[in-house]
């Protein structure tokens, strides 16, 4: 059987411990028999990004940049104990924050459906994706931890010496108060993310902040998505049948509980980290959510959002077989393979990633999959190793299961 070629290569950014053991299983069993992969390889693992001083994660993200599609392994976000396990010259920066701010993007995170994990909410039938701004607001504040009574003001000395000021509150005792802030440039960026998102997965887009209470900063979110939407997405939306609608937080909140699922609901940095640590919650499990970066020039780097599986990683080492549940993993190469043959227009690229998600989720729908989802999973349920469940997966690719 002749392979499937391909025109340009994929961004391959390999990570660390247990995510990495997959990566190799992955590819040798369910892709590089089928396609002949061509990768531009970058090897993120924490020994190297210590040897090039961390070069090797910015430039695997420049070359992200450069064309356009990157798929990532997990990889150790170093703190102390790792430095010393490692032995670090320096505790490095996640290589998924230097990654984001290099290519300006914003994460989407999707659950993978599965017939026998039912979601917590009764509704759900599609998956919903939420977009998180990840730049400012309570994550880059300031707080003052008020010792009594007293004015607390805020103040904005312009280059040009205009001052704004306003009172915060006049203290008659002790108390807290915080400042935060967000930029333009930043909310704009997020926006055309969103929309470009939304049209590449031909989803409707919901938007919702608390714009009624906080009429000036929540406000300038809901404005600058719609100027952005009315300036240059409308039309397309129209074409691709796609709807973007704003609504407040509360709204939107009711209503996501009550929706079959299968939109975009974009949320401020806060909203966005509680709402999707729920929504992952409420699907069923970490293991099977995807996460994919998306610039404001249409970018994409696709991976799994859970970690480097460390536990089950020092069981493997000591010889153990592990059932750590790839298919997120999976779905990165997938979801990568799929953008890779639609910009670079072969169908038979696209029709594989079809057929690689579909085996998986047929492996599991027969009831053989790894112990995580055997213990969700409603029905016969046979849990297997790692490469046992990649070994099905193979079967079912090659029509003989
Ligand atoms: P984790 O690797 O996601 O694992 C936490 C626990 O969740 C595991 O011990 C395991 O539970 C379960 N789990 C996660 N993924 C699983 C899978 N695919 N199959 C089966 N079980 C799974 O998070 P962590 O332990 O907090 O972090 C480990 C390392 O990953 C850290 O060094 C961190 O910096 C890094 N990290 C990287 C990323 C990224 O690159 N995107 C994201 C998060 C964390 P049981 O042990 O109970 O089976
Ligand atoms: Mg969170």
């Amino acid at each position: 059987m002749s392979r499937i070629q391909m025109a340009t290569p994929l961004v391959e950014m390999d990570g660390d411990e247990m995510t990495r053991i997959l990566w190799g299983w992955i590819k040798s069993m369910l892709i590089e028999p089928y396609v002949d992969l061509k990768t531009e390889y970058y090897d993120l693992g924490l020994k190297h990004r210590d040897e090039t001083n961390d070069r090797v994660t910015v430039d695997s993200a420049n070359a992200a940049k450069k064309y356009g599609v990157a798929v990532k392994c997990a990889t150790i976000t170093p703190n102390a104990q790792r430095v010393e396990e490692y032995g670090l010259k320096e505790m490095w920066k996640s290589p998924n924050g230097t990654i984001r701010a290099i290519l300006d993007g914003t994460v989407f995170r999707a659950p993978i459906l599965v017939k026998g994990v039912h979601p917590t909410v009764r509704t759900w039938q599609k998956p919903i994706t939420i977009a998180r701004h990840a730049y400012g607001d309570v994550y880059r504040n300031t707080e003052i931890r008020v010792p009594g009574a007293g004015k607390a003001e805020l103040v904005f000395t312009g280059e040009d010496g205009q001052e704004i000021r306003q009172t915060v509150f006049d203290f008659k005792g002790p108390g807290v108060v915080q400042g935060m802030h967000n930029l333009d440039q930043s909310i704009l960026s997020f926006a055309r993310s969103c929309f470009q998102y939304a049209l590449s997965v031909r989803q409707d887009l919901w938007f919702s902040t608390k714009d009624t209470i906080s009429k000036t900063y929540d406000h300038r979110f809901k404005d600058l998505f719609a100027e952005l939407y009315e300036q240059e997405y409308r039309e397309a939306f129209e074409r691709a049948g796609i709807t973007y609608f704003y609504t407040l937080i509360d709204d939107a909140v009711a209503r996501v509980i009550r929706s079959e699922g299968g939109f975009i609901w974009a949320c401020k940095n806060y909203d966005g980290d509680v709402m999707s640590d729920m929504i992952a919650t409420a699907f069923g499990s970490l293991a099977m959510m995807t996460s994919v970066l998306v610039s404001p020039q249409g970018q994409f780097e696709y991976e799994a959002a859970h970690g480097t599986v460390t536990r089950h990683y020092y069981r493997y080492l000591k010889g153990e077989e592990t059932s750590t549940n790839p298919v997120a993993t999976i779905f990165a190469w997938s979801g990568a393979l799929r953008k890779r043959g639609e910009l670079d227009a072969l169908p038979e690229l696209q029709s594989f990633a079809d057929r690689l998600e579909k085996a998986t989720l047929d492996t599991i729908n027969s009831g053989v999959m790894t112990k995580d989802l055997a213990l969700l999973y409603e029905g016969e349920a046979q849990a297997v190793s790692s490469r046992e469940f990649l070994e099905a997966i193979r079967k079912r690719l090659e029509g003989n299961a």
